[in-house]
C-alpha cells in the first residue's frame, strides 16, 4: 500500500514530511525512536521541521499506519504489521525487536472459540535484557 491510498482513506493530503516518515520507517526495517526518526529524515531533508515529524507520528499512529512500542518514556516506531509476534523490549537500551510466536494465534484461536469475546488487536510485550544489554552488565 502506497502512502496515498492509505492517507485518502481517511481524506488526509500527502506532504513532504509525511512522505519522509514513511519512507524511513519502511527503509529502516527496525524500531525507530522519534529521534532516530528526525534524525533519519533531516539527512534526506534538513528543511523538515521535528515538530512536523512528531506530527506526523501521532497522525500515522490514529490511523494505524504505525505501531508504537512503549516502555515508560520511551517508544519506538515501525510500520504497523499483523500482530501474531511479540514485542521485546530491553529495558536498559530501549532496543525493541519482534519474536514469531504461536502462543498469539494459539490465544486467538481460544479466545474465538469461547464465544466470550471477539479480539481485534492482541498486543504481547515482554520487557527484559537484550543479549547485549545481559552480557555487558
Ligand atoms: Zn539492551
Ligand atoms: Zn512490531
Amino acid at each position: 500500500m502506497t502512502l496515498e491510498t492509505a492517507l485518502r482513506r481517511s481524506d488526509h493530503r500527502v506532504t513532504r514530511p509525511r512522505q519522509l516518515v514513511w519512507d524511513v520507517l519502511h527503509e529502516a526495517g527496525t524500531h525507530l525512536s522519534a529521534a532516530e526518526i528526525v534524525d533519519a529524515v533531516h539527512v534526506l531533508d534538513p528543511g523538515v521541521n521535528s515538530s512536523s515529524v512528531y506530527r506526523t507520528l501521532g497522525l500515522f499512529a490514529e490511523l494505524n499506519l504505525v505501531r508504537e512500542s512503549r516502555l515508560g518514556e520511551t517508544s519506538t516506531w515501525e510500520p504497523a504489521h499483523e500482530d501474531a509476534v511479540i514485542h521485546l523490549i530491553c529495558s536498559r537500551c530501549g532496543t525493541t525487536s519482534h519474536h514469531d510466536a504461536a502462543v498469539v494465534d494459539t490465544l486467538r484461536a481460544q479466545l474465538e472459540q469461547s464465544g466470550n469475546f471477539e479480539p481485534h488487536s492482541i498486543d504481547v510485550t515482554v520487557t527484559g535484557r537484550c543479549a547485549h544489554c545481559s552480557t555487558a552488565s
